[in-house]
C-alpha cells in the first residue's frame, strides 16, 4: 500500500505505521526519525535541521524534499510505503504530487487521524523514545513502560524524553501543526484521496484503512 499518514504529533502516526508495515511489508518512512537519526550521526543535515527541531519549528522544505526526493527512489519503496511525518506543509505536498508524477507512483489514500487535543498532550508529555537511531521504539511511561525502567526492550539502548518533548516544545509542535500542516486535509480532500479517522485507538484506525483499501 502507499499511503500518507496525517495527524497532529502524538496521533498516533507512527504506531499506525508500525502496525501497517506488519500487514504487507510496506516500508514506514518517518521524516522525523531520518532526521533524529541524522543528528545523531552528526551529519550536515543533521546540523541544519537540529535547531529548528529542537525550537519545535519545521525544518524547511527544500531539506526535506532532498531526502524524500532520494528517499523514494529507493528500492524498498517498490513494495509500497507509509509518509509518516511528511508531507507536513502545502509546498512539500505539491512537490510530492509532482515527483509521484514524475515516478509514475499513483497513492491508495491520505489518512487523517484525527485525535483531541486533550488527549494528544497527555500522550506527549508521557511519551519516551529509545535512543538508538536504529530502533527509535516508543514508550509511554503510563500505558507503555519499557520492561526494565529506562532501557528499551528491543535493543537495551537508553530510553529518553526527546529534546522536543518539553511542554514549551510541545505547545510550539502543536501551534506549527495547525497553522501549517492542518491545511493538508483540505488539500487531499480537494484531491480526492482523504480518509478522515476520529479514534483514538489504533486497532480502529487500521481497521478504517483495511476498509477504505478493502483488503
Ligand atoms: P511529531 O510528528 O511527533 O512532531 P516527528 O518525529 O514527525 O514528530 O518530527 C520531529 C521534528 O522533525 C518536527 O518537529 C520537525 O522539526 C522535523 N520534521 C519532521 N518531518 C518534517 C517535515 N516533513 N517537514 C519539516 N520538518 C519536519
Ligand atoms: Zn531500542
Amino acid at each position: 500500500m502507499k499511503l500518507i499518514l496525517l495527524g497532529a504529533p502524538g496521533a498516533g502516526k507512527g504506531t499506525v505505521a508500525k502496525m501497517l508495515t506488519a500487514l504487507d511489508g510496506s516500508v514506514q518512512i518517518s521524516t522525523g526519525d531520518i532526521l533524529r537519526g541524522a543528528v545523531k550521526a552528526g551529519t550536515e543535515l543533521g546540523k541544519q535541521a537540529q535547531d529548528y527541531m529542537n525550537r519545535g519549528d519545521l525544518v524547511p522544505d527544500e531539506l526535506i524534499m532532498g531526502i524524500m526526493g532520494k528517499r523514494l527512489q529507493e528500492p524498498d519503496c517498490e513494495q509500497g510505503f507509509l509518509l509518516d511525518g511528511f508531507p507536513r506543509t502545502i509546498p512539500q505536498a505539491e512537490a510530492l504530487k509532482d515527483m509521484l508524477g514524475e515516478l509514475s507512483i499513483t497513492l491508495d489514500v491520505a489518512v487523517n487521524i484525527d485525535v483531541p487535543r486533550d488527549v494528544i498532550l497527555d500522550r506527549l508529555t508521557t511519551r519516551r523514545t529509545c535512543s538508538n537511531s536504529d530502533c527509535q521504539e516508543i514508550y509511554n511511561v503510563k500505558t507503555k513502560a519499557p520492561k526494565q525502567e529506562g532501557v528499551c526492550d528491543k535493543c537495551g539502548s537508553p530510553v529518553i524524553q526527546r529534546d522536543d518533548e518539553t511542554e514549551e516544545a510541545i505547545s510550539k509542535r502543536l501551534d506549527t501543526y495547525n497553522e501549517k500542516t492542518a491545511p493538508l486535509v483540505n488539500f487531499y480532500e480537494k484531491e480526492g484521496m482523504l480518509l478522515s479517522v476520529s479514534a483514538i485507538s489504533s486497532d480502529d484506525v487500521i481497521a478504517a484503512i483495511k476498509e477504505r483499501l478493502g483488503s
